[in-house]
């Protein structure tokens, strides 16, 4: 106590020497720092140093070099921290632009850090994750790249080989047109025809005429060849067109269950948000969560894990209409977007499926199992923007699984 009012009266006393106003923070300060001059160190001052060295170091370097001495001064640090919804969305996009746009690669490792950056987006600012992804993007530019040009060096090839067909044709064409036009040249310079001069020309015509024969056939046959050649170049690049189309839409579809993708589901949220604002097209997002799936694989292994989720997502997509849009989302965790023509069919079709779904038996070598899923449900303009939407139906979907799973929660309060 002795002490404190020691500190206190010597604290009080320099603040005014220094002509420094006596705020709590200016005094908290001169405290703590007319304390250790006194070979002091009160329990006040440690409390600031201690929770220093609990933040992390790059805060504390901070704190350091902006000689931040009180916990008032710390405020700063609040300014420098980034918000967790932006940064998920940074990394969202991030996983977007880590995906292939034309080669498929399934590199494990690339799989791998796709999910942990969704999973926790704060992983984006440890060093060795930043130069995986600063690898990955070269890597996936690269491999773009390179089958680009494959396929531009064919479709090129294949377009030289057309074109020098096309400049033959042609240029037997020219000279069989030259020789009639050198004949009535000469024809037009005479002034009196006599009877050989006459047989002269009708020589040189009747040859000009077979040549321009022989020409045509020629051309025609030239043309004929090029044609055949011209289809088998169009068939080829329609192979090829294909082969493009397919790599596409492997690269949009998921590997187990042969639903989209999440990046699929993406480009599809556009096209639907488009039609909802352009011609307020009214859509349900629907987010489905299997329950307790992580039991299966650990009772019966990942291979009956693999069966029931293909299974699942069948039954979702045999319950659904062709406009329809059903997507993995993550492990065992799917979304729908659903158009809504009429606003009492959303609840039937949920409830149809629940029923399917629990009904079924999901085989497994001699198991027959028994699966149940949760959900969320939102209707689309009752939210600001699609994100608020999903959210929302995230948090349904966690509502359900609270209280008792197998349960479909809808943003009107109903429940399935
Ligand atoms: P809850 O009812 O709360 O949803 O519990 P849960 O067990 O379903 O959920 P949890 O998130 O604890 O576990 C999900 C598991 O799904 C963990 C993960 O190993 C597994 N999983 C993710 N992807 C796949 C996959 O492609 N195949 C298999 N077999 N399992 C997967
Ligand atoms: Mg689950
Ligand atoms: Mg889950």
């Amino acid at each position: 106590m002795g002490d404190v009012i020691q500190i206190h009266d010597e604290a009080v006393k320099r603040l005014k020497q220094e002509s420094l106003v006596p705020t709590p923070n200016n005094y908290a300060k001169m405290y703590c720092k007319t304390a250790k001059d006194m070979g002091l160190s009160p329990v006040e001052c440690r409390k600031f140093k201690e929770f220093v060295q609990k933040l992390p170091k790059s805060d504390q370097e901070y704190i350091k070099n902006k000689n931040l001495e009180t916990f008032e001064d710390v405020m700063l640090l609040i300014l420098r921290r980034v918000d967790t919804n932006n940064l998920k969305k940074v990394t969202s996009l991030l996983h977007k632009s880590l995906q292939p746009s034309i080669l498929k690669f399934t590199d494990k490792e690339v799989l791998q850090l796709c999910e942990d950056i969704i999973d926790s987006p704060e992983l984006v600012f440890q060093p060795d994750i930043q130069d995986k992804i600063d690898n990955i993007i070269r890597k996936r530019i690269g491999l773009d790249k390179e089958e680009l040009n494959k396929r531009t060096k064919e479709i090129s090839a294949l377009m030289g080989f057309l074109s020098k067909y096309m400049k033959e044709a042609i240029s037997i064409n020219e000279q069989s047109g030259g020789d009639i036009a050198k004949i009535a040249n000469e024809i037009s310079e005479l002034d009196d025809i006599d009877e050989t001069t006459l047989k002269e020309f009708q020589d040189k015509l009747v040859n000009a005429a077979n040549n321009i024969q022989d020409a045509v056939k020629q051309t025609t046959q030239k043309l004929e060849t090029g044609s055949d050649y011209v289809k088998a170049l169009q068939n080829r690049i329609k192979k090829l067109e294909e082969k493009l189309e397919v790599a596409e839409r492997e690269n949009y579809t998921d590997g187990l269950t042969q639903v989209l993708d999440r990046k699929a589901f993406e480009l599809e949220v556009e096209k639907y948000e488009e039609m909802y604002k352009r011609n307020n097209m009214e859509y349900a997002v629907s987010f489905f969560d299997i329950d307790f799936f992580k039991k299966v694989n650990d009772t019966y292994g990942h291979d009956a894990g693999d069966i029931v989720l293909k299974t699942f997502a069948q039954l979702l997509k045999k319950s659904l209409r062709k406009t329809d849009i059903i997507a993995r989302y993550g492990g065992e965790e799917f979304v729908v977007l659903s158009i809504i023509k009429d606003e009492a069919h959303l609840p039937l079709f949920l409830s149809r499926l629940k029923k399917i779904v629990n009904e079924n038996k999901f085989i497994y070598k001699e198991h027959k199992l028994k699966v149940t899923f949760s959900s969320g449900v939102v209707i689309r303009s009752k939210y600001d923007s699609f994100e608020d939407a999903i959210k929302k139906s995230d948090d349904l979907l966690y509502e359900a699984k609270r209280n008792g799973r197998n349960q479909i929660r809808f943003d009107n309060g109903d429940v399935i």
